[in-house]
């Protein structure tokens, strides 16, 4: 029987819960998925009972993938250039490693023919905040020509561009930032929105108006990672122009994926499945 999870705060739907117990079920493997709600001073307290139970492995989410930090035995590589941890692995002693998944879903999630096209090409990415981290690493790591960072908030924003300089990533990726109000997308080859302006149950309105998005030079992505509703106004605007989209769900299926696989140790995990799963879940 293995035991797996997700470690949450209170209220909300876990699409994971339903893409993971598919997965172990496809795989004919007894097991349970379960979600672990608590507070962010109750953390150490659920941690040290995850491990316990002998908990195979759970993922992080938000407000605790900085803090859980502190609590693993081992952060890996990917975690530490994130600076979050989103998946935890528990090995049989005991001992605990944190990783971050994040990053491969969102890149990994990108067409292969954009991805490969993506070298070298301007990109705008909205918002400086946990998963805009992992977004920003993956296009400065693939060598973008300029990442162009928009938020509401110049102080955050200098303090974002001023992480990311710190990773020395090695690349010739130029970073610039400047406020939302001033976004300009001409020149833009992937528009990446990592705010949670569309997303349920404020779904009705977007991030860029419509005049800005029109910038967007022909043949470009609009990649929204959020992924309720499947549909964003941001989207739905990108599509309505002519212009290649991209929701949020392949990013969640393919971090959770790799979750899956670390927790297992195995490689063949039923990505299909998980995906049927969780556009099933965010449906119902
Ligand atoms: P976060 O750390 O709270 O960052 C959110 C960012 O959006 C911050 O820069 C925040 O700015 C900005 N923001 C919030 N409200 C805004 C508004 N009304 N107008 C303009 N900017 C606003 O959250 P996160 O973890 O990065 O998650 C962000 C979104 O990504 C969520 O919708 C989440 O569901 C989605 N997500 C999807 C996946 C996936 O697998 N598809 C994975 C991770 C996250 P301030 O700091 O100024 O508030």
């Amino acid at each position: 029987m293995i035991k797996l999870g997700i470690l949450k705060s209170h209220g909300g739907k876990s699409s994971s819960k339903p893409m993971h117990s598919a997965a172990l079920n496809n795989l004919g493997i007894e097991g349970e998925y379960t979600v672990y709600e608590c507070l962010p001073e109750d953390l150490k307290k659920t941690f040290d009972e995850l491990r316990k139970n002998k908990v195979r492995g759970v993922n992080v989410t938000i407000p605790h993938k900085i803090p859980v930090m502190s609590l693993v035995d081992k952060i890996s590589e990917r975690a530490k250039l994130i600076g979050a941890v989103n998946t935890i692995i528990f090995e049989e002693d005991g001992k605990s490693t944190g990783e971050n998944t994040d990053m491969h879903g969102f890149w990994n999630a990108i067409p292969k023919e954009i991805r490969e096209q993506a070298n070298g090409k301007d990109v705008a990415l909205l918002g400086a905040g946990g998963a805009a981290c992992a977004c920003a690493v993956a296009f400065i790591q693939n060598e973008v020509k300029t990442l162009k960072i928009y938020a509401r908030d110049m102080n955050k924003l200098k303090a974002f561009k001023t992480e990311l300089e710190s990773k020395n990533l090695k690349s010739q990726t130029k970073i610039e930032i400047d406020l939302l109000e001033n976004i300009d997308l001409s020149n833009t080859f992937i528009l990446t929105n990592t705010t949670p302006v569309g997303m349920y149950p404020n779904s009705d309105s977007s991030p860029v108006k419509l005049e800005d998005l029109k910038k967007l030079p022909k043949g470009g992505l609009v990649y929204d990672i959020v992924y309720n509703p499947f549909e964003t106004v941001l989207l739905k605007d990108a599509k309505s122009l002519g212009y290649k989209t991209l929701n949020g769900v392949e990013m969640l299926v393919l971090q959770g994926a790799e979750s899956l696989k670390m927790w297992l140790k195995r490689n063949d995990v039923p990505v299909d499945v998980m995906r049927d799963a969780v556009v099933k879940s965010l449906l119902s």
